[in-house]
């Protein structure tokens, strides 16, 4: 059953800002066949649960948050950050859980073994996060492109899918066609955090067009040092004037910026 149609993105009694139920009795009979299931376990969970995880498994991924991609601080209040460094055109970073191996095996598979079905899921969760920390109310929805030699290998681009699916969550138009990747560049996990940004200098051309005012939430899957995202944001805020923001699913941080920032405690939930 697709979950998208089951969400209504107002706020419920709880303030969680999703809650879903099915909409008649075809689709109450369909879950039955077809149960949502937990991502990594894949237990039976509620139809109305409001991240696609058993009870057992949202202890481990009940952390999503938002950072500085300036500072890698994390952001108590709203975005901008007060650190106030206007060098990076990326002005926020929300993330729905952070990275690790269970993650990297379920990225894995969404992004090369053609397990696409999680595209709802997981953008039904950061849907849900976008809500729940009253992150940002964005105009538009800019998926990261790969560049057309990869997507046509592929067969297809992972942020597009999460891209669209969060934009009808959002009740916002997601656009493909402005931003595209022109370069190649060396895949960002083969190489060190500091060529990174080297790579990927140059590698986007932007459609021009004038969207001063308005709020682009850019969309990927996993967020490292962020090279790729702050190029992206650099391109689109130049071209289209728009303040541009970020959400990932799963946030891949340098593990000492965490430590310095004392987020989580000891990092108990790594
Ligand atoms: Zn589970
Ligand atoms: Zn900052």
């Amino acid at each position: 059953m697709n979950r998208l149609n089951q969400i209504n993105p107002e706020t419920n009694n709880s303030g969680q800002g999703i809650i879903r139920k099915p909409k008649s009795w075809f689709q109450s009979f369909l879950y039955q066949l077809f149960p949502d299931r937990c991502l990594f376990c894949r237990a039976i969970i509620p139809i109305s649960s409001l991240k696609p995880l058993c009870t057992t498994c949202q202890k481990y991924y009940s952390t999503g948050g938002r950072i500085c991609p300036a500072c890698e601080g994390f952001f108590r209040n709203e975005p901008p950050c007060n650190c106030h460094n206007k060098s990076i055109s990326l002005e926020g970073l929300l993330f729905a859980a952070l990275y690790d191996q269970r993650w990297r095996k379920l990225i894995h598979d969404f992004k090369y073994k053609n397990r696409r079905a999680v595209a709802d899921p997981l953008a039904t969760w950061l849907a849900f996060e976008i809500l729940n920390n009253s992150y940002c109310q964005p105009d538009l929805i800019v998926p990261l492109p790969l560049h057309p030699d990869r997507e046509r290998e592929r067969g297809y681009n992972q942020a597009e899918l999460l891209g669209c699916r969060l934009a009808k969550l959002l009740k916002v138009s997601c656009k493909s066609d402005l931003l595209f990747k022109t370069k190649h560049t060396l895949s960002q996990t083969a190489i060190s955090r500091h060529e990174r940004r080297r790579n990927v200098r140059g590698a986007f051309t932007c459609h021009p067009e004038k969207l001063h005012g308005s709020t682009i939430l850019l969309v990927d899957d996993v967020y490292s040092t962020g090279a790729t995202m702050k190029e992206a944001a650099f391109i689109l805020k130049n071209e289209t004037g728009a303040r541009v923001l970020g959400a990932v699913i799963a946030y891949n941080p340098n593990i000492r910026v965490m430590q310095r920032s004392g987020f989580y405690g000891g990092l108990e939930k790594w």
